[in-house]
C-alpha cells in the first residue's frame, strides 16, 4: 500500500529518535526491497494450527509464498524471527479511535474541540497499531476526524492500523449517540442527519448518503439504548422497522456494511431482519435472535472487555453519573454469558472490544474473556484475523498469511494455544510489508 519512499517521513511520526533513525536507516536499503520473515512457528489460519519453521516471502507489501524451513532468495533482506510466534495481524471490529473514556468525558463535549480529539487520535492509533493491531473499525468518532485520521495513516503521514470508519454513529432523537444527550435544554437543539440524528425514512437515508459524502467507509446505527450515554434505557428499541429497512437498503446502494449496537433484544431482532450485517454487544440476545442471526448469517462482536470494564467502573463511587452508574451495573456483567451462549448456538462471531471505552492498546486482553467464554483460543485467534476480515468483506486482502494478501503479521514468545495472554505481549509488527516494532 505504501511505497518505501514514504518511508523517510517516520521521523515525524513520534517514534523514539533512536527507532526514527533505524527505519530512517532502512529505508535507504528498503526500496523495492523483498523481504524474507523465518517463521519458528506460524500459525495457520485455515487449520487453526501452529506450523512449525516456515517462511514468508514477501514482495510489494504482500505476501508472494510461504515455505516450509527457513529459506532465502537472492536480494531478499531477511528478518529473523525464529524464536517467536508469527502469525497474521489481529483485527478488532469495534473500537473508538477518538475517544478514551474518563472521569472527564462528559465534560470534554463542552471543551474539546475536533482537533483536540484529532490529536489524541494520532495517539491512540499509534498505540493500537503497537499492540498488534494491523486493523481496526472505528464506529463512531467525533466530528469525522478518524476519516481523516484514515487518510492520514494511508497517506503515510502518521502510524497507525487500516482503519474503516463509521464516522460519527447514527441514532434517533434522544437515543444512543444523539450527540446532545443528557445538555442543558437550551443547548441541545435538534440535531438532524448529518449529526447523526434521524427520525423518519426519509432522514434515515439522507444520513447514510451523507456518510458516503463524508468517506465513511460503513454505517454504524445505535437500534437500543446503551450503557454509556446519559439518558434512561440501556435497551429500548430504537428504531422503526422501516427506519432500518431504509438504512439497510440505501447502505447497500453505497456498498456499505452496517453495523449494529444492540442491548435489548426487540431492537436487535428488527435490525437483524432488516439485514444488518453485525450485531455490537448484543446483551439481551435469547435463543431466538440467536435463531434469527443464524438464518440471516448475522455477525456478533462480543466487546467482552467492555460488559467487564463498566462492571467495574460502577462500583466506583462518582466515576459515572447516576443514570449510567445504574445501567452499567445491570447491563455490563450480562456480555460474558451471552457470549458464551452465542458461541455454543454457533452464531458467527469476529473479534470486537469498544476499546476507547476501556484503554486503547489493551484491546488483545479480550482473547482472555473469549477463552473463559468457552471459546477455543484457535477460534478466538480467527476470530480476530479470518472472521474479521470477512465482516469487513476484504477476505481475500487481509485475515491470514496467503499468497496475494498484505504482509500484515505479527510476532509474540511462547505458543499463544497454549497461552492466550501471549498475545498481550506483541513484539513484532508488520503492516503492508513495512515493520513498524521489532524484538530488541
Ligand atoms: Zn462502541
Amino acid at each position: 500500500m505504501f511505497t518505501p519512499f514514504a518511508k523517510p517521513h517516520s521521523a515525524t511520526r513520534g517514534f523514539s529518535n533512536l527507532l526514527a533513525i533505524t527505519l530512517l536507516a532502512w529505508s535507504s536499503l528498503s526500496c523495492a526491497e523483498n523481504i524474507a520473515v523465518q517463521a519458528g512457528w506460524l500459525f495457520d489460519s485455515e487449520r487453526g494450527r501452529l506450523q512449525h519453521q516456515r517462511t514468508v516471502h514477501i514482495v510489494d507489501g504482500r505476501v508472494e509464498s510461504v515455505e516450509r524451513g527457513f529459506t532465502r532468495r537472492s536480494g531478499e533482506r531477511v528478518i529473523d524471527l525464529r524464536a517467536f510466534t508469527v502469525l497474521p495481524g489481529l483485527m478488532d471490529m469495534h473500537t473508538h479511535l477518538a475517544f478514551e473514556y474518563g472521569p472527564r468525558t462528559y465534560t470534554e463535549t463542552f471543551t474539546w474541540n475536533p482537533a483536540d480529539y484529532t490529536l489524541r487520535a494520532v495517539n491512540t492509533a499509534e498505540r493500537t497499531l503497537m499492540a498488534g493491531f494491523t486493523t481496526v473499525r472505528d464506529l463512531g468518532d467525533r466530528a469525522n476526524v478518524t476519516i481523516s485520521l484514515r487518510n492520514a495513516i494511508n497517506r503515510g503521514e502518521i502510524v497507525g492500523p487500516r482503519v474503516y470508519t463509521a464516522g460519527k454513529s447514527i441514532a434517533t432523537t434522544g437515543g444512543h449517540a444523539d450527540p446532545t444527550n443528557g445538555y442543558r435544554q437550551d443547548l441541545m437543539g435538534s440535531p438532524g442527519p448529518a449529526e447523526g440524528v434521524i427520525n423518519g425514512t426519509a432522514s434515515a437515508r439522507e444520513a447514510v448518503r451523507q456518510r458516503y459524502k463524508d468517506g465513511a467507509d460503513l454505517i454504524k446505527i445505535t437500534a437500543t439504548g446503551g450503557v454509556l450515554s446519559v439518558a434512561k434505557s440501556g435497551q429500548n428499541p430504537q428504531f422503526m422497522q422501516d427506519e432500518l429497512e431504509a438504512i439497510v437498503a440505501t447502505a447497500k446502494d453505497y456498498g456499505f456494511t452496517v453495523a449494529v449496537h444492540a442491548h435489548g433484544k426487540e431492537g436487535m431482532e428488527r435490525a437483524i431482519r432488516a439485514g444488518v450485517d453485525s450485531v455490537e454487544h448484543g446483551t439481551y440476545m435469547d435463543a431466538e435472535t440467536m435463531a434469527l442471526m443464524l438464518e440471516h448469517g448475522t455477525w456478533y462482536v462480543p466487546t467482552l472487555m467492555a460488559g467487564d470494564w463498566v462492571t467495574q467502573k460502577a462500583t466506583v463511587e462518582g466515576f459515572f453519573p447516576d443514570m449510567v452508574r445504574t445501567k452499567a451495573a445491570t447491563i455490563g456483567p450480562l456480555i460474558q454469558d451471552t457470549f458464551q451462549r452465542a458461541h455454543k448456538k454457533g452464531v458467527k462471531i469476529a473479534f470486537g472490544t469498544d476499546t476507547g471505552v476501556s484503554r486503547h492498546g489493551d484491546n488483545a486482553k479480550e482473547f482472555s474473556l473469549m477463552v473463559r467464554g468457552g471459546m477455543s483460543p484457535a477460534d478466538a485467534i480467527r476470530a480476530a484475523t479470518l472472521n474479521a476480515a470477512q465482516l469487513l468483506k476484504m477476505e481475500d486482502e487481509l485475515g491470514s498469511i496467503a499468497p496475494g494478501k498484505w504482509a500484515d503479521m505479527i510476532g509474540v514468545v511462547g505458543n499463544p494455544l497454549e497461552d492466550i495472554t501471549a498475545l498481550e505481549r506483541v513484539r513484532f509488527v508488520m503492516k503492508g510489508g513495512e515493520v513498524f516494532k521489532q524484538p530488541e
